[in-house]
């Protein structure tokens, strides 16, 4: 049994529990997951258990049914997010929750130059921690073993770089005492998984840990050693399922996709997959590598080699750059399907363009604030579990203040006056089309810019009280967009009367306001909502087509704006590089997607001629919508979504004519597109 014990508890309350738990036969034991602390309590005692909650500082009672207690879920129900890194130049990488956070490098550092060209590399492509082993536990004594800690100096100044942290295998209690101010994550190789007075000193160092299983691990034994290293004092540790060993032999082991949903279950720590020692086989990591993503893994941590023939250790399974480019785009777009976004954090700076013989293409624009510099909220509208606010947590992290607007116009309102760092609100859908009234407000608040992007997975549910049926239903709330993105569903169902609400998380809580009969209401609205209000999901995926996205676009005050409510050029270059809170997410890249919108005159040919300015320069439209101009009937705005060419000058060009040639020319922003 764990009782978990509420934050700040005193010591004579701790005190008293433990007292309690020992009168009435127990072993006690006080735990600690950073600041969570917990009482476990075992042996042949028993105890009240309503009594036992209701003692100043119990929070809850969890009966663990497990032989590990810190690892496991029934003792902390919430996702744990493993921060790595987070000093100096090198950005603080998230690993859990709703990211996907990739780790990639070769496997081992061979000399200066291989690691600083292969973090490069990678880095560009979107790896967010390098790897590299500098100690090698080969199976024979004869293979290259490693560089040692000069290997490790090496690539912690790569990772300096190039903006990442490392993470380094450690073979030896010893070593780890060595390596500790060099690396930023230690990782337990797969041979040393239960090397337990290895896991005990690199527990009680605190940094974290990645945990590979042992290639004839069962998934206790894993848990066991993630307990052995939390345990000890880490809160920190990262699971990597990268294969066992079966009757298999065409793969070098066999990769167990399965762990990673059950391993999610029974426990809070992220999950992450190494492909390349799961399959052995280059051409294998890439498929290997989408199936752990599709499970739901966390992350990934992939070999990667720019010569892999020449590689030292291998070879044969570590990609080519070019090929891990590729993945890491597949990855972008299979993220939304379960739910995840694709961790980016910012590039470094570089203001003499050069470094080390390094050119970061992306380096044109400022850098941009770390995850923790977004203090003040983000605002979305609707009420908890609302999509826009799931779009939120996913640009800027789970941990971000937010902040519950009544509306649309209240979003922008709160990014205007300041009491919101940023907005998030959605344009369109891929069922229902645009999202008018937004695209209207960008009009009423002309100091309000788009700086970032990113399109949510729509699954929408059925949702109602606990003792509803699909029969006792007479009443269906959701936001219009919710009504149409589920039209099939709702025409079998004539006899419901739609209501229609401001948002969909806030007809999931006016169920619980309904002073009637509750089972005659519904709402239509997403999972998270159902958990925010504890409500019940009576059916799920009701949405007409699966392919269900909507995009949000993120807003914030404009920087350089020019009052005149017109936006030239230099405007925009001042927008630029003036970018306001950008999420770390989606701010780490070079703009190359500008929102604008226009009017023409009344006369032939005169949206084909300003159409004709972007297809002369080659700059891609995305997407052309009209609206209506209110109190000028039958004359139209026209918003327009293009690409920024990989010249600027031709996307200034075509800027400063199409201002000519159009009228009422307005840019909505200029930032990076979601795939
Ligand atoms: C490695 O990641 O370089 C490695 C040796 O992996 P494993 O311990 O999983 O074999
Ligand atoms: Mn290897």
């Amino acid at each position: 049994m764990i009782v978990v014990l509420s934050k700040g508890i005193s010591p004579h309350d701790k005190e008293i529990v433990g007292g309690f738990l020992r009168d009435r036969g127990f072993s006690v034991r006080e735990q600690a997951l950073g600041d969570d602390q917990f009482i476990s309590a075992s042996g042949k005692g028993s105890a009240d258990i309503g009594e036992l909650t209701l003692l100043p500082g119990v929070e809850r009672v969890a009966a663990t049914s497990k032989p590990y207690e810190l690892a496991s879920r029934e003792t902390r129900a919430e996702d744990t997010i493993v921060t790595v890194g987070g000093y100096d130049s090198i950005p603080a990488v998230s690993v859990g929750g709703s990211r996907i956070s990739i780790i990639a490098g070769p496997c081992a550092v061979e000399s200066r130059e291989q690691i600083l060209e292969t973090a490069y590399r990678v880095r560009e492509s979107g790896a967010v921690i390098l790897r590299g082993g500098a100690f090698k536990p080969r199976t024979s004594p004869y293979a290259f073993q490693g560089l040692g800690m000069k290997g490790l100096e090496f690539m912690k100044a790569a990772g300096e770089t190039c903006g990442m942290p490392i993470v380094t295998e450690v073979v030896s209690p010893e070593l780890a005492d060595q390596m500790k101010d060099l690396t930023d994550m230690f990782q337990i190789g797969a041979r040393n998984m239960q090397n337990f007075e290895l896991l005990k000193r690199v527990g009680a160092i605190g940094k974290p840990v990645l945990l590979k299983r042992g290639p004839s691990a069962t998934i206790e034994e894993w848990l066991l050693s993630a307990e052995y290293l939390l345990a000890s004092g880490t809160r920190d540790v990262v699971l990597c399922e990268r294969g066992i060993r079966t009757f298999e032999t065409y793969t070098r082991n066999t990769l167990d996709i399965s762990a990673i949903p059950v391993v999610k279950g029974l426990s809070h720590l992220p999950v992450i997959v190494d492909p390349s020692h799961a399959v052995g086989i280059r051409a294998k990591v890439t498929p290997a590598a989408l199936a752990a993503v599709a499970a739901g893994a966390d992350g990934l941590t992939v070999e990667v080699h720019p010569r892999p023939d020449e590689a030292l250790s291998d070879g044969p399974q570590s990609l080519y750059p070019e090929q891990f480019e590729r993945l890491l785009r597949d990855i972008e777009a299979l993220a939304p399907v379960v739910g995840k976004e694709l961790l980016r954090t910012p590039l470094p700076h570089q203001h003499s363009g050069r470094k080390e013989g390094i050119v970061f293409l992306s380096s044109a624009a400022e850098p941009v604030p770390s995850p923790g510099a977004v203090s003040a909220p983000v605002a979305f509208s609707g009420e908890s579990g609302a999509f826009a606010e799931l779009a939120l947590m996913r640009a800027f992290g789970e941990e971000v203040p937010r902040l519950s607007c009544p509306g649309f116009g209240a979003v922008f309102d709160a990014v205007l006056d300041g009491s919101a760092a940023a907005g998030v609100v959605p344009v369109e859908n891929s069922l229902a089309g645009s999202i008018h009234e937004n695209y209207d407000l960008f009009l009423r608040y002309p100091d309000v810019a788009i700086v970032g992007e990113l399109k949510l997975r729509i699954v929408h549910c059925l949702i109602g009280d606990e003792k509803a049926e699909l029969d006792s239903i007479r009443v269906v709330r959701s936001h219009p967009q919710g009504f149409i993105q589920c039209r099939e569903f709702l025409d079998k169902h004539p006899e419901w009367h739609p209501e229609p609400y401001y948002n969909t998380a806030a007809a999931v809580a006016s169920i619980l306001r309904e002073s009637g009969d509750r089972t005659r209401v519904a709402a239509i609205a997403g999972e998270a909502a159902a958990t925010a209000h504890g409500l019940k999901v009576l059916k799920t995926g009701i949405e007409t087509n699966p392919l269900n996205y909507t995009r949000f676009v993120i807003i914030t005050r404009r920087v350089g704006y020019d009052i005149s409510g017109r936006m030239g050029c230099d405007t925009f270059r001042r927008q630029e590089t003036g970018r306001a809170p950008v999420p770390p997410s989606l701010g780490s890249d070079k703009p190359n997607k500008a929102s604008l919108v226009f009017s023409v005159s009344d006369e032939p040919g005169s949206l084909f001629a300003c159409l004709k300015i972007l297809s002369e320069r080659g700059i891609n439209l995305s997407k052309l919508e009209s609206r209506p101009i209110q109190g000028q009937p039958w004359r139209y705005l026209f918003y327009v979504d293009v690409s920024i060419p990989d010249k600027p000058e031709l996307f200034d060009a075509a800027m400063d004519e199409l201002k000519t040639k159009s009228e009422d020319f307005h840019s909505l922003g200029i930032y990076r597109a979601s795939l």
